[in-house]
């Protein structure tokens, strides 16, 4: 039976302490214990259901947890602070001095900048490939290859990783895969494809409002336990920790994520249709002309569609910066990195979320400098917004009039 994960989140029951129907928000950074004993054992790891402290975890944060483990179907989760936090937590805990990470070469920013600047200070090398050809991933593994790190659709350029292939790759060699799924929560599932540990980036769709960052881990329940360790924990001692209040309005907004996933991605099919249409090159999942859409599709849960991100190339970037502030002009959204939220956000990826890659680098992957990336919105008439969009671009010159 096909993975339902909308039904996993809402089987779930929480109580307030009271009855109410959300849970009650964990206010305390410090618990008491009844017992010395109980205090010791816990600090020992050998008190199940007991808090110490809340940098180690805290009831607000085990309900999101638990909530962000069931969407994926993985056994448990810890919630972080940011996604960088989950990121550099879940390599820093699989790696040692000498380890090797076969990384997709189209990823965030901020994961590339964290692979290629900071943890090879630790000599931990990173070897960067076409993640849509498994014959260099597999050729890239070396001895002291312990991850292999993707993104189920990459960040700008929406590639899509072959996540059962590369699951196979990853068993064959005793290596642990990793996959953020920041771009596509509900839409991919990761963990019945066969990845170990899963990531996301809740400051995106997940949460939705553009009001926080946060970030979350989910795996298997001696992973995370592993992770929080107050000896050796990268969570634990690193300290990305989020915020109970944070973790519990997340929470709220889970709830609705089904309902906007579906509008995030009927909305962006109308749009990559009617760009490509407009003779524009357009990149995205939904579309035929997407070399991954018959991957995509057998990976998908149907329901939820191709996901909200799309990007269209207008040549030049000061035509991409024409457009992106005419648009925010006429209110058809904002100039803004990020995604997910209810809003349109655009931003050209090679200036701002990408600028870390080196120009060579970002030619070599294909990302050019008219590129535009858009996060499309919950637009209730999305037809009006096209309308409005087209006028835009005829007006600067990017598409041209077929009325005669
Ligand atoms: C934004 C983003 C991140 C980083 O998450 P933060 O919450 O900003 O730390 C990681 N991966 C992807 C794909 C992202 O879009």
């Amino acid at each position: 039976m096909a993975f339902k994960p909308a039904n996993s989140i809402q089987d779930l029951q929480y109580f307030g302490e009271f009855g109410g129907v959300n849970p009650s928000i964990s206010d305390s950074s410090t618990y008491t214990f009844l017992s010395a004993k109980t205090m010791f054992d816990t600090f020992e790891g050998n008190a199940d259901g007991c808090y110490l402290y809340s940098r180690h975890s805290s009831p607000s944060n085990l309900y999101l947890g638990e909530a962000l483990a069931a969407m994926e179907g993985t056994e448990t989760a810890n919630v972080m602070a940011s996604g960088m936090g989950a990121i550099t937590s879940v390599l820093l805990q699989l790696c040692e001095g000498g380890s090797h990470i076969v990384s997709s070469r189209t990823i965030y920013g901020g994961t590339y900048a964290f692979l290629k600047n900071f943890i090879s200070r630790f000599h931990i090398s990173t070897s960067f490939v076409d993640i849509t050809n498994l014959d260099m991933v597999e050729a890239a593994i070396t001895p002291h290859t312990k991850v292999i790190y993707c993104e189920s659709v990459s960040n700008p350029l929406l590639e899509v990783a072959d996540i059962g292939g590369l699951s196979e790759i990853a068993k064959k060699h005793g290596l642990k895969l990793v996959v953020d799924n920041t771009f596509s929560p509900l839409s991919i599932s990761p963990k019945p494809l066969g990845a170990n540990i899963i990531i996301h980036s809740l400051t995106k769709f997940i949460n939705g409002s553009s009001d926080t960052v946060g970030g979350v881990v989910c795996g298997t329940k001696d992973f995370i336990n592993d992770l929080r360790n107050v000896n050796a924990g990268a969570a634990m001692l690193l300290g990305a920790t989020m915020d109970s209040l944070r973790a519990a309005s997340i929470l709220k907004n889970l709830r609705t994520l089904h309902i906007r996933i579906q509008q995030h991605s009927k909305n962006a099919l109308f749009l990559a249709r009617k760009f490509e249409a407009d003779g524009l090159k357009t990149v995205y999942p939904g579309l035929v002309s997407h070399p991954s859409h018959n991957l995509f599709k057998t990976m998908m849960n149907g329901s939820y569609g191709f996901g909200g991100m799309l990007t269209i190339d207008v040549g030049t970037l000061e035509k991409a910066n024409a457009l992106m502030e005419l648009m925010q002009h006429k209110n058809l959204g904002y100039l803004a990195v990020s995604l997910g939220f209810y809003k349109t956000l655009f931003s050209a990826p090679g200036t701002s979320t990408s600028s870390e890659i080196p120009l060579e680098e970002q030619q070599a992957m294909g990302l050019s400098n008219g590129l535009i990336r858009f996060s499309i919105g919950l637009d209730a008439d999305i037809e009006r917004t096209y309308s409005i969009m087209r006028d835009c671009m005829l007006e600067l010159g990017i598409i041209k009039s077929t009325m005669a």
